[in-house]
């Protein structure tokens, strides 16, 4: 399938687990590629990856949390491509802490990240999707469809996610953009890798997220983000669509 031939798209967290799994999907869908995301290294990695199936590819380190960032980023997508079909927010911070415990420097950091950055990437992203009648994909989560345990700051950013998706969708339907967002559960990252609970954790609390059948790759979700920003998801719009192997059906 090439339903990215022509089209171009700007991926946030593309270095690494749902984002570069996304970036190498869309390669193979034929996209033209902007990718961004913090870790200089491991996006240049994926760079190479998404040219070695054959798109045309540019990156930029960009933190999503900064207004100036984010609008150069877009901004070189823009210059680059000509065009933006498809945003796809995937960048995203994990805090699992007691709420107890959790500072407002730690929670305001996860909202910044994981809420304002969504938010940033979307409004300077606006015009060029309004033009191109293109999407967004947002990265909401599980955790912001049942309670999570230990996460009451990513937990509200994801809930932020959700409801900006559902906002802006309604806000542009007219104008031929949607606006949808996914949410993972039990996905194999380097984020659920390293996400260790707090001290003192009640397993009980923490096993009602667990997988009923076992933990997916990125390639699961990716799957699913290619479905939204391509035009056999033309008729979905505000919809959050869980991808958790039925843990929370
Ligand atoms: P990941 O492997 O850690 O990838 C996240 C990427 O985002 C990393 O490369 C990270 O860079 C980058 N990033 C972090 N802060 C950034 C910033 N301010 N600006 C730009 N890039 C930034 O995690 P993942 O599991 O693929 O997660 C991707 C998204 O899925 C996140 O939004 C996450 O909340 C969501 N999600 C994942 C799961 C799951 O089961 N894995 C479940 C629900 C939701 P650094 O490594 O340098 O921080």
């Amino acid at each position: 399938m090439k339903r990215f031939a022509g089209k171009a798209a700007l991926i946030t967290g593309a270095a690494s687990g749902i984002g570069r799994a996304a970036a190498l999907r869309l390669a193979e869908e034929g996209s033209d590629l902007y990718l961004v995301d913090l870790a200089a290294d491991a996006l240049a990695e994926s760079a190479q990856q998404c040219g070695e199936r054959g798109a045309a590819v540019a990156h930029a380190v960009c933190d999503v949390a900064d207004e100036s960032q984010v609008q150069a980023a877009v901004a070189g997508c823009a210059e680059r491509f000509g065009r933006l079909d498809a945003l796809c927010n995937i960048a995203g911070i994990l805090l699992l802490e007691h709420a107890g415990n959790t500072t407002a420097q730690q929670f305001r950091r996860i909202l910044e990240v994981n809420l304002l950055g969504t938010f940033l990437m979307c409004r300077a992203a606006l015009p060029h999707l309004l033009e191109s009648r293109g999407a967004i994909v947002n990265t909401s989560s599980t955790a912001a469809l049942a309670g999570m345990p230990y996460a009451a700051a990513y937990g509200a950013s994801k809930g932020g996610v959700s409801a900006l998706t559902r906002t802006l969708a309604v806000e542009f339907a007219k104008q031929g953009l949607r606006c949808n967002a996914v949410c993972p559960g039990s996905i194999r990252t380097p984020m659920t890798g390293s996400g260790s609970l707090p001290e003192n954790a009640d397993l009980q609390l923490v096993s009602r997220a667990m997988p009923l059948d076992e933990a997916r790759g990125p390639e699961a979700v990716a799957g699913l983000i290619a479905l939204l920003a391509s035009e056999d998801g033309r008729h979905i719009n505000g919809e959050e669509v869980r991808v958790d192997g039925g843990t929370l059906a």
